[in-house]
């Protein structure tokens, strides 16, 4: 009971998805964690958490996110197809997001 309880949670978190705009095929994407959503470049290895910024940013290695998602790019991963119009409302809300998730977190306007 309690590895079908395991299995089924580690399904959901974190879950790693990509957001592929067409026909660019341009891709962004994200990781879902425990509280929120993260914004991951692989390429850049960039996260949008916390742990990024202190961790990753500091020569201490990636943070979770972009250590999971590297194990997980060759696995079959979740793909949500976009129109290339809507690219730039996707990046807006993305960004406007992770403004608030970091606001929140610190209480403050940055
Ligand atoms: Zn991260």
């Amino acid at each position: 009971m309690t590895s079908i309880l395991v299995s089924c949670i580690s399904s959901i978190f974190p879950s790693l998805k990509c957001h592929l705009f067409e026909p660019s095929q341009k891709m962004i994407w994200t990781i879902v964690g425990k509280h929120h959503e993260y914004w991951i470049d692989l390429d850049l290895e960039y996260c949008s958490c916390n742990d990024y910024y202190f961790r990753t940013l500091s020569g201490q290695g990636l943070c979770y996110h972009l250590g999971f998602a590297k194990e997980k790019i060759n696995s079959k991963v979740d793909t949500i197809h976009f129109s290339d119009s809507e690219y730039c409302d996707f990046v807006k809300s993305i960004v406007n997001d992770n403004y608030l998730m970091i606001r929140n977190e610190t209480g403050e306007l940055i």
